[in-house]
């Protein structure tokens, strides 16, 4: 065994069917008595529905919640916050929702409720990325991390099939990356394992019948393991491309990690042979990029960036930027395969083996 640092991130997790109705018990735990509801405006009237397992609890609702968590939407919110004298908030819905409430909680340090109905992960991080003047920035602090999450496979269930396929191709692209990461620990690369593991099998079966509770439940069981990988260790070239493509293009989060995962995962796939071979293994497969390009194309998902909404001649702009405060990668960042793997990706091309 190597030596290893371990850094877990405290969090309460109820998980199960039916386990909104623990939400007035939650509360009691947290001697909270006037939450604020958030949602996005797709989301008010199943929230509304929700928050009412608080009982007495609800201060109100806000339903503004968007993508990238612009600053002057938790402004908005943080009105509410004031009027209404909230003493924590229950975040209802995916990354978007979450994104708002941990916003609120990185201000004011009230306590977060998170009730998730994507794969996204978010809930299980210290990490908020915001918007301000049309640049994302992001931050970590332990304010930021929900303190207690209550996944309901039921809720799930309502996520449609393209959605549910390229959110939980999101999640895997957190446990891939925490497989290869500097910091990546066995306690972490387990999670991982086990949840790409998890992952891999429910979504085939999701696509197959989407009110399939147990595989639903194995999907949000494989999100959270993702989200807490991607809470515990640092990120890689797939995380800085997408983060990139996302601030340039305004690519949609989900269906743009989906199509640039197995290029990234081919880029470095020979400098982390290990961490590849973990990779094949959970997903049933010899190779973990092919493996993952046929997992997602196969599941229907869109694997080309330009079919997206990212320009034919974008490629070398979007390298530029990823180069420029590059994080931390296993194998170093060179121009002409980036620009290789991203003219791949832009095409939907499936990845060349061994990158
Ligand atoms: P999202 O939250 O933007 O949701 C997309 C749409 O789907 C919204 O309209 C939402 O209301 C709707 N929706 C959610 N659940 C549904 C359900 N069960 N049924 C029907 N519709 C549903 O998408 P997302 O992919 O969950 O989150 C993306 C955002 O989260 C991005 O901004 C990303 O940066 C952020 N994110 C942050 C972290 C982090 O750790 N900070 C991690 C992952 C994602």
């Amino acid at each position: 065994m190597e030596d290893f640092t371990y850094n877990g991130n405290p969090g309460r997790v109820i998980f199960g069917s039916g386990t909104i109705s623990q939400l007035a018990d939650e509360a009691e735990r947290l001697a909270v008595k006037r939450v604020l509801v958030l949602s996005t405006p797709e989301q008010a009237d199943q929230a509304e529905e929700i928050a009412r397992h608080l009982g007495d609890r609800i201060a109100g609702l806000y339903a503004g919640a968007t993508m990238h968590t612009p600053v002057e939407v938790t402004t908005e919110a943080m009105r509410d916050v004031e009027k209404l004298r909230a003493d924590a908030v229950l975040s209802v819905g995916g990354g978007s929702t979450t994104g708002l409430g941990k916003a609120i909680a990185f201000r004011t340090d009230l306590p977060q409720i998170v009730v998730p109905t994507t794969y996204a992960g978010s809930e299980a991080t210290p990490i908020l990325g915001e918007t301000e003047n049309g640049r994302k920035v992001t931050k970590s602090d332990p304010r930021i991390l929900p303190e207690v999450i209550v996944y309901d496979v039921d809720l799930t269930l309502s996520l449609p099939v393209a959605m549910s396929v390229t959110s939980g191709i999101n999640a895997i692209a957190h446990a891939v990356e925490a497989l290869y990461a500097r910091q990546a620990n066995p306690i972490v690369s387990m999670m991982a394992e086990a949840g790409i593991t998890a992952l891999a099998r429910a979504l085939p079966q999701i696509k197959t019948d989407a009110k399939d509770r147990a595989a639903r439940a194995d999907a949000l069981y494989g999100a959270w393991l993702c989200g807490v990988c991607l809470g515990s260790v640092g990120m890689a070239l797939h995380h800085k491309l997408c983060h990139t493509l996302g601030g340039m293009f305004n690519l949609p989060h989900a269906p743009m990690h989906t199509a640039v995962l197995p290029h990234a995962v081919a880029y470095n796939q020979s400098s982390a042979p290990d961490a590849m071979a973990r990779v094949a293994k959970a997903l049933g497969v010899d190779n973990a990029s092919t493996g993952l390009f046929d997992l997602a194309h196969g599941l229907g998902a869109e694997m080309s960036l330009v079919a997206l909404g990212m320009p034919a001649d974008g490629v070398s702009d979007a390298v530029e930027e990823a180069m420029a405060n590059a994080y931390w990668n296993p194998r170093p960042l060179e121009r002409p395969s980036l620009e290789q793997l991203l003219s791949r990706a832009a095409r939907g091309e499936r990845p060349l083996d061994g990158g």
